[in-house]
């Protein structure tokens, strides 16, 4: 049985919108199907295609505050005008259970979590450059180009804390990125080939 670094089991990855954690993070559990990825709360519509319960719980703003007020979340964080947040229960379990747990989520999420989760793993993913991660987020057709202003100056933000982190990773070479990825989380595991 291979373990997760360090003796927490809650990993937790950041960095901005448009860098390409989600690619990242769905890659990392098609390889590593016991890893469990927690599914948060959003205020935010679904953007087509997307499954309610599957890649967010979609709640209304009052909902999201019942929950906050019921310390069912274990951080939160506005971004970009939503609401997002990890079920606080569901994410604990796993974690006694000995899943390894992964949390994908923005900046002050983060910052909460080292507060409450000091042992918890944390990966900052960075963009080439900044006209990279415009050109990415423009490219995904997802958001209005108010949303892409909002979601571009709060980058700046973002990676300005990627020191934050106990590790930084550039996705340039999405494969490579992904084996960094798994080197942290799996420093025993040989080096696998990757499909081309
Ligand atoms: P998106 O709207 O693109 O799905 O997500 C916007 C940002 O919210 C991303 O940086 C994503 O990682 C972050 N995010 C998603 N779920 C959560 C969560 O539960 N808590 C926090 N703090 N951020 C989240």
């Amino acid at each position: 049985m291979i373990q997760a670094a360090g003796t927490g089991k809650l990993v937790v990855i950041t960095g901005p919108s448009g860098v390409g954690k989600g690619t990242l993070v769905r890659s990392l559990l098609n390889r590593h199907p016991d890893i469990y990825l927690s599914v948060s709360m959003t205020t935010r519509s679904p953007r087509p295609g997307e499954i309610d319960g599957q890649d967010y719980f979609f709640v209304t703003p009052e909902k999201f505050q019942e929950l906050i007020a019921g310390e069912q979340l274990l951080e939160w964080a506005q971004f970009a005008g939503n609401y997002y947040g990890t079920p606080r229960q569901t994410v604990e379990d796993k974690v006694q259970q000995g899943t390894l747990v992964l949390l994908e989520i923005e900046l002050e999420g983060a910052r909460q979590i080292r507060a409450s989760f000091p042992q918890a793993m944390r990966l900052f993913i960075l963009p080439p450059s900044m006209s990279e991660l415009e050109r990415r987020l423009r490219d995904r057709q997802s958001e209005s180009p108010e949303a892409i202003t909002r979601r571009l100056n709060r980058a700046i933000i973002e990676i300005a804390a990627a020191h934050e982190f106990d590790v930084q990773i550039i996705n340039d070479d999405f494969d490579r990125a992904l084996t960094e990825v798994e080197s942290v989380l799996f420093p025993n595991l040989p080096e696998l080939s990757l499909p081309s």
